[in-house]
């Protein structure tokens, strides 16, 4: 690992992983071993390897597969509901799984097609769908926690397009904790400083089976072509991404973005329908797609 100028064995670096992984819960105080842990898997690397880690530290940590409905030709959703469910299983851990199209009526791709909303790329709905529930079944299954397994070159690609592009409320709000409001879960990412190639090696070496193929609608996608960009600095200069993710959280913590260390919170109102927090009083932005989506068909579930 050029980027720490450190080389392990096997044997290391399965302890390496969750030893630092540990180390950023503790200092970006995102749980305790007393607290419920909710982590979003998607049947890639990263969630499935976020969750073994947990499980290893001692955490109380459950899973939770969304259901897209996303084919590509190749059974998207399905291979990586199965790859989920098989770790769960063979790790007698609890999988929560909720289906898009059995509980709202419509998949994600249909549902983003039929509200006219990303000019073929589903991806806007599909964040709308996936933040929903999240925290449906947090908040009603009693969660502290939701956890998701972004790594660090997630955060970079992230980090990246909000600064070229100056947007200032999402670099205020990037950090690898954003604290609970009242009836949303605490959101962590605690893999937020791990290159995506270390945990391609952690699972790897943990015999974890995921999907390799990516969602078929990230390919062309903005967070990609940053990705690659940022790869190819990467290689001249080994260590860049993580500088850049660490100094902006340092920047951050010292008030580069107003207070030091602060979290900006807006003010919430529940939403009419389904009573999850909103910036607007009326209803949540995923309300209101759905319904739009039952005047286009009737019958969707609002
Ligand atoms: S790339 Fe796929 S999984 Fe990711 S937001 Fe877009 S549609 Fe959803």
């Amino acid at each position: 690992m050029r980027q720490h100028k450190l080389a392990l064995c096997k044997e290391h670096f399965l302890d390496w992983i969750p030893e630092q992984t540990a180390r950023f819960i503790k200092k970006y105080e995102m749980f305790t071993h007393h607290e419920k842990v909710l982590v979003a898997v998607s049947g890639g690397k990263d969630s499935l390897a976020l969750w073994d880690i947990l499980v290893r530290l001692g955490y109380q940590a459950d899973g939770l597969y969304i259901g897209l409905g996303i084919d590509g030709g190749f059974g998207y959703s399905s291979e990586s509901h199965r790859l989920a469910q098989k770790f769960a299983d063979e790790n007698g851990l609890h999988l929560h799984v909720v289906d898009v199209e059995s509980e709202y009526g419509l998949p994600v791709p249909v549902l983003a097609d039929i509200t006219h909303r990303g000019k073929g790329r589903p991806c806007s709905v599909c964040g709308l769908a996936k933040r929903h529930v999240m925290n449906r079944i947090a908040r009603d299954l009693g969660y502290a926690v939701l956890a998701t397994g972004h790594n660090l070159d997630d955060e970079a690609a992230v980090l990246f397009g909000n600064t070229l592009n100056w947007l200032g409320d999402y670099l205020k709000r990037q950090a690898p904790v954003l604290p609970e409001t009242p009836g949303l879960a605490r959101k962590v990412k605690p893999l937020c400083r791990f290159y995506e190639r270390e945990m391609t090696a952690y699972a790897l070496l943990r015999s974890i089976e995921y999907i390799y193929e990516e969602c078929p609608y990230s390919a062309g996608s903005k967070t990609t072509y940053y990705k690659e960009l940022l790869n190819q600095l990467e290689t001249e200069r080994p260590g860049a991404k993580l500088t850049f993710y660490t100094k902006f959280l340092e920047a951050r913590k010292g008030g580069l973005f107003g207070e030091p260390d602060t979290n900006p919170t807006m003010e919430l109102h529940p939403c009419t329908n389904c009573g999850q927090p909103t910036s607007a009083p009326g209803l949540c932005s995923f309300c209101r797609l759905m319904e739009r989506a039952a005047s286009v068909l009737p019958g969707t579930s609002k």
